[in-house]
C-alpha cells in the first residue's frame, strides 16, 4: 500500500455523529425562514473510540453572519487541528425541497459530502449529496463527542486550588 493509498484511506468519511446532525437540524430550524449554512469538519475515528481508520463528521463550523442558537459549534471547532480541512458543507432549504439547486451544484465541487436539511426540520428531513450532487448514503453514528467543557471551564478558584497543590 502506497503513501497515497494510506492518505485516502485515513480520509474516508465513515459518517456523521448523531449529536452533530441533530445540532445542524436544530440550527436550521432556528434560522428559519432564513437559510442556515456551515462547513463540516471531522475527527479521526480512533479518537472517538472507534476501531476504524477514517473520519467522523463531528463539527459544524458556522459561517459568520449565520444565525445560530447555540455556542457549541464554535466552541467545538477550537478542538479541531488547523490542518483538518472542511469535509463538505451543510445548509438548509427553508422551502423544504431537499435537492441541490444549480447554485449548490456550483459549490459542491469543494468538499466530498454536502448535507441539505429541509423544512419542517424533522429528524428525517435531510439528505447527503456527493460532490456531483448525487444523493449519497451518510451513516449516522452514535459516538460520544469529546467533551470540550473540561478544557475551557477553568475558573480562578480552580487555578488557585492547583497552585496550592
Ligand atoms: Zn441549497
Amino acid at each position: 500500500m502506497g503513501l497515497l493509498d494510506a492518505l485516502f484511506r485515513s480520509n474516508e468519511i465513515l459518517g456523521i455523529a448523531e449529536e452533530t446532525l441533530e445540532f445542524a437540524i436544530e440550527s436550521s430550524e432556528a434560522a428559519h425562514p432564513r437559510e442556515y449554512m456551515g462547513f463540516l469538519r471531522g475527527t479521526e475515528a480512533d479518537r472517538l473510540g472507534l476501531e476504524q481508520d477514517g473520519l467522523v463528521i463531528t463539527d459544524v463550523l458556522v459561517v459568520p453572519g449565520t444565525e445560530t442558537n447555540s455556542v457549541s459549534a464554535t466552541v467545538k471547532t477550537n478542538q479541531i487541528p488547523n490542518d483538518v480541512k472542511a469535509l463538505g458543507s451543510v445548509h438548509s432549504h427553508p422551502n423544504g425541497v431537499i435537492q441541490p439547486s444549480n447554485a449548490d451544484l456550483d459549490t459542491f465541487g469543494r468538499g466530498s459530502v454536502h448535507i441539505i436539511i429541509g423544512a419542517p426540520y424533522r429528524r428525517t428531513d435531510w439528505q447527503a449529496f456527493d460532490s456531483q450532487g448525487k444523493p449519497t448514503n451518510l451513516n449516522v453514528l452514535d459516538v460520544d463527542l469529546p467533551e470540550t467543557e473540561e478544557f475551557f471551564d477553568f475558573t480562578q478558584a480552580d487555578i488557585d486550588e492547583d497552585l496550592r497543590g
